[in-house]
């Protein structure tokens, strides 16, 4: 059966939180912005996003950058030398999509389990243990929430034992936060205190937070000034960027940060409409990211997909049984019930085709 299918406009966007646009407050904030040479000698509303990110999560100072993953990229070249070993969850953004890093630093990557987005106690200890000689790692990299793992966020205390771990064996730790603040609404508590147990962090603000680009990267002084020239040897050093900045310091405000708690309903409720649907097994949603297994209804997760996309929704594959779907500030509680109807109608009709 073929649908007809629906202009982009029209259609439920669930393929991640980085679609969205920026908030009209970001407009005009980019308008009255001061700008400078941030290559040259600075630009004062970067330098000012910077100041106001590293002040919200109690850390020295902070790096604009181009993206999150740059902001992760240097706080491992920064904290980490050749032949040195960098451990990171198997299933972490930094192990499953920026591994060519281990390229840049020439360290190695080093996996450690991370089930639920919490990695695993007792293989972080043998892995940090004296016992290991030289094969230890001499940074450990953490996620929250946990992008792979359907948005899961550990608990607090979880994050603070990996950080007495690495801590007590001299390991230094990196926390890809680049849905920091979307742990944070979850666990409610305030975003400083999960970073508390890091050295260096890294903040996505185009995810949920709406921004059109950019990443801080925070830490003690002396290791951002290391990213900052690193930076720039990468090519990451813009000119005018605080008018991307200025819409950084709007994301980071309190009425964008605020809304997130929006998206974890949005997507509760996501999970609600799917839970009741034949074949489909669907994750309990602690933040923003609905993950939907449908190997039980006999179709791939690409098949599902296109079959998805003609009815209007946009969602993507997630390995061959998987969709992620990911909800934000475009996509409200009526168009999250669209977006089950039209998995209903999938399962269906894949159901009359068995
Ligand atoms: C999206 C993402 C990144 C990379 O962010 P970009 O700004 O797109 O480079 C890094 N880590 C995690 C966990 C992410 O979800």
């Amino acid at each position: 059966m073929s649908v007809q299918a629906l202009p982009a406009t029209d259609a439920v966007d669930l393929r991640s939180d980085t679609v969205t646009l920026p908030t009209d407050a970001m407009y005009a904030q980019m308008r009255a912005a001061p700008l400078g040479d941030d290559g040259l000698d600075g630009d004062p509303t970067a330098r000012q996003l910077e100041a106001h990110a590293a002040d919200l999560l109690g850390k020295e100072a902070g790096l604009y950058t181009p993206s999150a993953t740059m902001a992760n990229l240097l706080a491992l070249l920064a904290q980490s030398g050749r032949l040195d070993c960098i451990a990171a969850g198997v299933n972490s953004h930094i192990y499953t999509s920026e591994a060519g890093a281990s390229a840049f630093t020439e360290a190695f990557l080093m996996q450690l389990p991370d089930p639920l987005g919490a990695l695993d106690l007792q293989a972080l200890a043998d892995a940090v243990s004296p016992a290991r000689g030289s094969a230890r790692p001499t940074l450990l990299c953490v996620e929250t929430s946990h992008n792979n793992e359907g948005g899961a966020v550990a608990p607090l205390a979880h994050m603070q034992q990996v950080h007495a771990l690495a801590q007590q064996r001299g390991v230094k730790v990196h926390l890809d936060g680049a849905r920091l603040f979307n742990a944070a609404a979850a666990l409610e508590v305030e975003a400083r205190s999960l970073c508390a147990a890091a050295d260096t962090v890294a903040v996505c603000l185009s995810k949920g937070l709406s921004a059109p680009m950019g990443a801080v990267l925070l830490g003690p002084e002396a290791t951002i000034r290391r990213a900052r020239v690193l930076r720039k040897a990468l090519g990451g050093a813009q000119r005018q960027v605080g008018i991307a900045a200025a819409a950084g310091l709007e994301a980071l405000s309190p009425a964008q940060i605020g809304r997130l708690a929006e998206d974890h309903a949005t997507a509760r409720r996501l999970a609600q409409g799917l839970a009741g649907i034949d074949g489909l097994a669907v994750n309990a949603p602690q933040t923003n990211i609905v993950m939907v297994d449908v190997q039980a209804t006999g179709g791939t997760g690409e098949a599902w997909e296109t079959r998805l996309r003609e009815r209007g929704v946009q969602v993507r594959a997630w390995g061959p049984h998987r969709l992620r779907c990911v909800t934000h500030r475009h996509v409200d509680a009526h168009q999250v019930d669209r977006a089950a109807a039209a998995f209903r109608a999938v399962a269906d009709c894949l159901a009359e085709t068995a």
